[in-house]
C-alpha cells in the first residue's frame, strides 16, 4: 500500500524530470550508475584520487556485496529504494547497510557538479522560511555533519515541503524516514580524510559553497512539495 506521502514523492521526483532513473529503479544485480563527470571535476573539495577511490572501491563494494546477499531472495525482484525500506521493517542488517549505501552514494555522485552554483529561487524562498536564508542553512548542514559520531551522512530533506536536516548513522538513509532526500553528505572519513584529513568542516564547507550543484537540490525540492 502506497501511503500519500510516498506517492506525492514518487510523483515529484518524476515531474521534476530528474535525468537519474536508476535513483528510483533498478532491477537485480544492481549495477552501479557511472560517474556523471571526470575523477578530478571535484577537486580541490575531492580530489581525483578520492574520487576514484571512492567511486570506484568503496561505492563499487557495495553493490558487489549487496548482489552477493540478495541473490535468490525476494529483495532480487524489489527496486533498489524498495530493498531499502523493507530490509529496514525487516531488521536485514546487512542488507539495509548495503542497498543504502548503494543508493547513498548513487544520490551523492548526482548532488555535485564542476564548478560552483547559485541556489535557484525555491530553494532560497524555503531556506528562509526554514533558517532564516541559504547561509544559515549552509552553516546548519555543517553543524550536523560535524555532530555525526563516527561514520554516518548529514541529510537535507523535505518533510512534506518543510526543509529538515538530519544526522544518520552509518547507511541511514532518509526514505527510511519516509522523508525526501535533497542533499547527502558523506562524513565517513573515507570521503575526506585523504585530502582533509581530520577537517570535515573545512571539507563539508568547500562542497556547499564550491561543488553542490544547487539547482539539483532545487528540483528535487520543488518534485517534493505537496500541492
Ligand atoms: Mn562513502
Amino acid at each position: 500500500m502506497i501511503d500519500r506521502r510516498t506517492l506525492l514523492a514518487t510523483a515529484g521526483v518524476a515531474a521534476a524530470g530528474l535525468a537519474a532513473p536508476h535513483l528510483a529503479r533498478a532491477a537485480a544485480p544492481f549495477r552501479q550508475p557511472p560517474l556523471p563527470y571526470a575523477e578530478d571535476a571535484l577537486a580541490p573539495a575531492i580530489s581525483a584520487r578520492t574520487v576514484g577511490l571512492h567511486y570506484g572501491k568503496h561505492h563499487k563494494a557495495y553493490f558487489d556485496k549487496l548482489n552477493a546477499l540478495v541473490a535468490g531472495k525476494p529483495y532480487a525482484e524489489m527496486e533498489l529504494e524498495e530493498v531499502i525500506r523493507r530490509a529496514k521493517a525487516d531488521n536485514a542488517v546487512p542488507v539495509f547497510n548495503n542497498a543504502g549505501q548503494a543508493w547513498n552514494h548513487n544520490f551523492y555522485w548526482q548532488q555535485f557538479k564542476d564548478g560552483p552554483a547559485v541556489p535557484p529561487a525555491v530553494l532560497v524562498e524555503a531556506a528562509t522560511r526554514d533558517f532564516g536564508g541559504i547561509d544559515p542553512l549552509k552553516a546548519k548542514i555543517v553543524e550536523v555533519a560535524d555532530g555525526v559520531f563516527g561514520t554516518g551522512w548529514a541529510w537535507l530533506v523535505a518533510d512534506n515541503g518543510k526543509l529538515e536536516v538530519l544526522g544518520l548513522q552509518d547507511a541511514g538513509n532518509p526514505i527510511a524516514e519516509g522523508k525526501t532526500p535533497l542533499l547527502g553528505i558523506d562524513v565517513w572519513e573515507h570521503a575526506y580524510y585523504l585530502d582533509w584529513e581530520n577537517r570535515r568542516t573545512a571539507h563539508v564547507k568547500a562542497l556547499l559553497d564550491e561543488r553542490v550543484n544547487w539547482a539539483f537540490v532545487g528540483d528535487r525540492l520543488a518534485g517534493a512539495s505537496p500541492g
